[in-house]
């Protein structure tokens, strides 16, 4: 913990509505907070969980007693400085008070990751948007943006894994928005930041697109509330390449991938879209980038295209959309 982050701590926990002394130790001030202090158990052997490290098990009644809905996220809090996102699987449990982790859930919460550690689970929106972006990054925090005039269907931009998560995806989406200078562009941007200490941002605050919860993501809630002519999603992977994917029609994903084969064909960087079903394809219809549309594109980078060519990239995008809004 760096001086910034205790100081924020100090200030925040002497305002927690917390009854419960414990969780007022452990849980920044966001009041109300839904919240309790369970204990992290370790996934049943064969159970789906622990191939999923951003999911944990929770009793179905206590999920339903503190006002949350199966799949939304909660912050869960190993220690003051030591926590992550996660999203919340109802089952059964008894004591009702057993929350489950498979161990590439619990390692988001330290490597040493023991099978059973006392947590606090709190039911609050999972960016803190009250923060600047410098506050966030020096918290190693998350923030929700959106830039929209509330009423368009054109173009909706999006960056679910924006700031330190997967790097520069969110600069991609501002810069699109500026590219097009058009009215009826709106960008969504979740920044998560590197936390002091051995957490990483990833680590930290990555949710699936599939998963991200409007329940749990308020600025999404109210994006997502009319629908739009077209959605575009930038993304980073770990494999070099780009990935055109997303459930947008066919002719819609082949001038995207040509106009990023004219930008970066030349660089080195392969261009290819993806087949249903195909992981990270984005063809899921319950993915961000297609629940708010019929023509959702969601583009997956390799590092050497995000760290060389992002602008190049974010550039190449504007030129199909610009004539389609
Ligand atoms: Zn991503």
């Amino acid at each position: 913990m760096n001086a910034n982050h205790r100081r924020f701590w100090l200030l925040t926990v002497g305002a927690c509505t917390c009854t419960c002394a414990v969780l007022s130790s452990r849980v920044p001030a966001q009041a109300p907070t839904p919240s309790f202090v369970a204990e992290v158990k370790k996934a049943e052997a064969g159970s789906e969980l622990t191939k999923q490290q951003e999911h944990c098990e929770i009793d179905a009644d206590r999920l339903a007693a503190l006002g949350a809905k199966p799949g939304q996220q909660a912050r869960i809090y190993k220690d003051s400085s030591t926590f992550a996102v996660y999203t919340l699987i109802p089952r059964q449990e008894e004591p009702d008070t057993i929350i489950r982790m498979g161990l590439s859930g619990r390692q988001r919460m330290g490597k040493d990751a023991p099978d059973s550690f006392s947590a606090t689970v709190a039911i609050v929106p999972a960016p803190r948007s009250e923060l600047t972006d410098e506050q966030a990054d020096t918290q190693g925090e998350l923030v929700e943006r959106l830039d929209d005039d509330g009423t368009h269907t054109g173009l909706l931009i999006m960056a679910p894994h924006g700031g330190e998560i997967e790097r520069p995806t969110d600069l991609q989406s501002i810069r699109l928005k500026e590219k097009l200078g058009k009215p009826r562009v709106s960008t969504w941007i979740l920044k998560g930041y590197d936390p002091p200490g051995p957490q990483t941002a990833y680590g930290r605050w990555h949710i699936t697109s599939t998963e991200i919860s409007e329940a749990s993501y308020p600025l999404l809630a109210q994006a997502g509330k009319r629908r739009y002519d077209y959605a575009f999603s930038f993304h980073g992977k770990a494999a070099e390449g780009l990935l055109v994917g997303g459930t947008g029609p066919m002719e819609l994903k082949q001038e995207v991938a040509e106009a990023l084969k004219k930008a970066v064909g030349d660089k080195g960087v392969e261009v290819v879209i993806a087949y249903q079903g195909q992981p990270l394809g984005g063809t899921t219809p319950s993915n961000i980038v297609n629940r708010y549309t019929d023509r959702g594109i969601q583009l997956e980078q390799g590092p050497t295209a995000r760290r060389e060519y992002w602008k190049e990239i974010a550039d190449a995008v504007a030129e199909v959309y610009r004539t389609k809004l």
